[in-house]
């Protein structure tokens, strides 16, 4: 490891194309803040996908798309590894050694695994059991200290330590580090329908890249304080989507003039949501800037992903190493 970093970060993220709000502030904004202190690792998860995707059609363009997000973030290619998990098989044999020190009915237990199954009951297949021993593995592997992720996986970073201790103990050894989860200041972030995660699956996300135009349309169809139905009526902010995008967006003095307007209706939902449109644009307009910059160089990306698998090889092929050692695989 870098001698001037404390630890090291490891993230990943499904292949889910254009980023949204949700990962924007429920993690992007800490894999960039975090390149500061820590040696970073960026995953694009493109086996974790396969456990629910129908087809792999949109697999390039959406990695590509992500990818470019990242960068377009903040995220530093020459100091941090941004690579694509399937391109590291070593993870695959780290997920089937874990495997055996993981009680299945902990997996089926998981709150995350069972919203799977409703959503989707057609298409419960092994691997859906099993994301999150791969998602431990992923993290182990890189002999990852801290995992920035939105609030919806800690559930996943917990098993991850508990999956880690039963390994450690079970072959006497301290090979595996157990991590420690980060969440921003903003770990969930609720979708434009105002009731649940702001998720693509669900199409109640604002995406990053989107122009000023898409974002004002997107962010007109917010769902508000139900309780205001006339222009006339007092709204409430504190139950307001739009108000909580206010407060991460907007100035102190916009903020304070939104709480006590609304209220009042002094100002109504189009107005308040056009001004928090505008604000989102305007802070957004660096990031698409640079977004397209990066764009021009039609290789740069390819260019990225594949120094990036190259390097986090090298940290995966002696943790590999080190774990057959302790499990006794000669
Ligand atoms: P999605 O939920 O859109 O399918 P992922 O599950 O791939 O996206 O999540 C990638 C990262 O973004 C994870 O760290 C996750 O916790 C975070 N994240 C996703 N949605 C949100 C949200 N609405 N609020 C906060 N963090 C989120």
């Amino acid at each position: 490891m870098n001698g001037s970093k404390v630890g090291r970060v490891f993230s990943g993220a499904r292949p889910t194309g254009r980023q949204h709000l949700g990962n924007y502030l429920g993690a992007i904004r800490n894999y960039v803040a975090l390149q500061d202190e820590y040696e970073c690792v960026y995953c694009i998860v493109d086996l974790h996908a396969l456990t629910t995707i129908e087809t792999t059609e949109n697999l390039r363009e959406n990695i590509h798309e992500m990818a470019l997000d990242f960068l377009a973030a903040g995220i530093r290619p020459e100091e941090s590894i941004i690579f694509i998990q399937s391109h590291v098989p070593q993870v695959t044999e780290l997920h089937t050694i874990l495997s055996m020190v993981t009680p299945l009915g902990k997996l089926t237990d998981l709150p995350t695994f069972k919203e799977k199954v409703r959503q989707n009951p057609n298409n419960v297949n092994y691997g859906l059991v099993g994301y999150p021993v791969l998602m431990t593995a992923d993290i182990v592997l890189y002999k990852t200290n801290v995992v920035p992720v939105g609030i919806d996986q800690a559930p996943h970073i917990e098993f991850a330590r508990e999956v880690v201790r039963s390994f450690n103990y079970r072959f006497n050894t301290n090979v595996l580090i157990e991590p420690e989860m980060k969440n921003t200041e903003v770990p969930k972030v609720i979708g434009i329908d105002g009731k649940d995660k702001m998720s693509k699956s669900l199409d109640n996300h604002i995406e990053i890249a989107d122009t000023p135009e898409e974002t004002l349309a997107r962010v007109m169809q917010m769902v508000t304080d139900p309780q205001r139905i006339r222009r006339s009526d007092p709204g409430n902010p504190d139950v307001c989507n739009v108000f909580s995008m206010h407060k991460i967006f907007s100035s102190p003095d916009e903020i304070a003039m939104v709480d006590v307007e609304c209220r009042r209706a002094g100002i109504g939902c189009v107005d308040c949501k056009q001004l928090f449109a505008k604000n989102l644009n305007k802070r957004l307009a660096p990031f698409r800037q640079r977004r397209a910059e990066i764009e021009k160089d039609p290789n740069h990306v390819q260019d990225v992903l594949k120094d990036g698998a190259r390097r986090a090889r090298m940290i995966a092929t002696q943790t590999i190493a080190e774990v057959r050692e302790a499990v006794g695989l000669y």
